[in-house]
């Protein structure tokens, strides 16, 4: 696994855990298993990354790309409103900034082939799913799926 991916795999570890915990704080809701839901997906895309299948890479991307930046608007919405704590604002800045990086770091050339999302004759990064679960992807460039 390159440093991309284990980075990114610590982040989401971070994240899943942050969560579970956060669940088990929570005293005014009660136990069931709706709330480990997100727990169990994120649990789901942790053990992808560490296989390296691609449905876990695009989640994971997903998630980094459009959340994170979802997140950052809220923060500064939420700076805007006023509620400008400085201490607050670095915990919650951490979140969205992290959840970015996640994302940028599966982008970069070594985690696209640890996913094997390169094509392997041509070179191409222009890859998609041929199935729901991404077990089989398909070069954009020339049609080779594998
Ligand atoms: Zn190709």
């Amino acid at each position: 696994m390159p440093p991309a991916v284990k980075l990114a795999t610590a982040i989401a570890g971070i994240f899943i855990g942050g969560q579970v915990v956060g669940q088990l704080l929570n005293r005014d809701a009660a136990p069931s298993l709706a709330m480990f839901g997100p727990a169990g997906i994120g649990g789901l895309i942790i053990a992808g990354f560490v296989t390296g299948h691609r449905l876990a890479w695009q989640w994971g991307r997903l998630i980094g790309l459009v959340l994170g930046p979802v997140f950052l608007f809220a923060l500064l919405a939420f700076v805007l409103q006023g509620g400008n704590n400085p201490l607050m604002l670095l915990v919650v800045a951490a979140f969205p900034a992290s959840l970015i990086w996640m994302g940028l770091l599966l982008g970069l050339p070594k985690s696209r082939a640890y996913f094997r999302l390169i094509c392997p004759d041509c070179g191409s990064k222009e890859v998609k799913a041929t199935d729901f679960l991404y077990n089989t992807a398909k070069c954009e460039k020339c049609g080779r799926r594998w």
